[in-house]
């Protein structure tokens, strides 16, 4: 049975090995995909005992590794070179191979089952890290009309916006900023709080998507919502939908998130309803 991981610190919460065992029993592949643990500065040991004693097919990465898998690899994608991040590695014979799905998740989430248009849309993305960068270089594709990159390091967001060729600011900056999309690609969440960006940035946001994602709405969910964004949604539709985008890559079969989703997104409902 083909072996898949998903490596990250801490890991043990990941719904990824969930969401993969549904994806694979929509066409009866039989696979093992489990959590990884790796030391926080242990990746290059952490890989070498993976593929020693569990020959693995693929694995997915998660923070805080992704910039490691990048470096690691002996080959990336060009999306993943434009981000310098790898959230998805496929096993070759001795060879490594890095791409990034986060991007694609997004943008097909937003587009699909949020059915927003990216077309001409002005998108503002919080966050100059992985998840931030990869958002903007998938963006780029989808002709917006604006694509601005605001970091809590300003120095941040002006070396993620030069080398993706993205407007780039602080968050103070925002103030006379408008926008369509605005997303939360930082982990201010962690601390439990929103980016501290102002209020007056969502005057015209109708779809406001945090990429963390929780039972309950985030505190940049009510942020958004409190200050006029017309929608608001979390990041489990993007989790299901850059792990379809894995699923593919390893498989060759494309998954449909949506039973999938819904599945995760009623299980949220259930536990704020206990
Ligand atoms: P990362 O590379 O560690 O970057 C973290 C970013 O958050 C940096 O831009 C950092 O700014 C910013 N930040 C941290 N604390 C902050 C605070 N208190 N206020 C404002 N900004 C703060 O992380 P990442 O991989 O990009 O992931 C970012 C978030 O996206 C995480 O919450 C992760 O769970 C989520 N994510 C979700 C999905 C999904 O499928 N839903 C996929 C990928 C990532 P500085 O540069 O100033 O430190």
């Amino acid at each position: 049975m083909d072996k898949y991981f998903v490596i990250g610190h801490p890991v043990k919460h990941s719904l990824s090995p969930e969401i993969h065992k549904m994806f694979a029993a929509q066409f009866d592949i039989e696979m093992s995909y489990e959590t990884r643990d790796f030391e926080p500065g242990g990746f290059i040991e952490g890989m070498a005992v993976l593929r020693r004693e569990d020959s693995p097919k693929g694995a997915n990465v998660t923070h805080p590794f992704k910039m490691d898998a990048y470096q690691y690899c002996d080959e990336v994608t060009p999306r993943a070179r434009k981000c310098e991040a790898v959230n998805t590695l496929i096993f070759d014979g001795n060879r490594v191979l890095g791409d990034t799905t986060d991007g694609k998740g997004f943008v097909n989430d937003v587009t699909q089952r949020c059915g927003a248009s990216l077309t001409g849309a002005r998108v503002l993305i919080l966050g100059a890290g992985g998840a931030g960068r990869g958002l903007a270089a998938a963006l780029q594709e989808e002709g917006c009309a604006r694509i601005y990159i605001a970091n809590r390091t300003p120095e941040r967001a002006h070396s993620a916006g030069a080398a993706l060729g993205c407007a780039s600011g602080s968050f103070v900056d925002l103030i006379s900023e408008k926008f369509d999309i605005i997303v939360n690609a930082t982990s201010a969440a962690f601390s439990g709080a929103a980016p501290a960006v102002p209020n007056c940035v969502f005057s015209e946001c109708s779809l406001a998507v945090d990429l963390t994602y929780a039972a309950l709405p985030t505190p940049f969910m009510q942020l958004a919502k409190e200050s006029g964004a017309v929608r608001v949604e979390d990041g489990l539709g993007m989790l299901v939908a850059q792990a379809a985008e894995s699923f593919a890559l390893w498989t060759g079969r494309m998954p449909d998130t949506k039973p999938v989703y819904e599945k995760l997104r009623a299980a949220f409902d259930a536990s704020v309803a206990l």
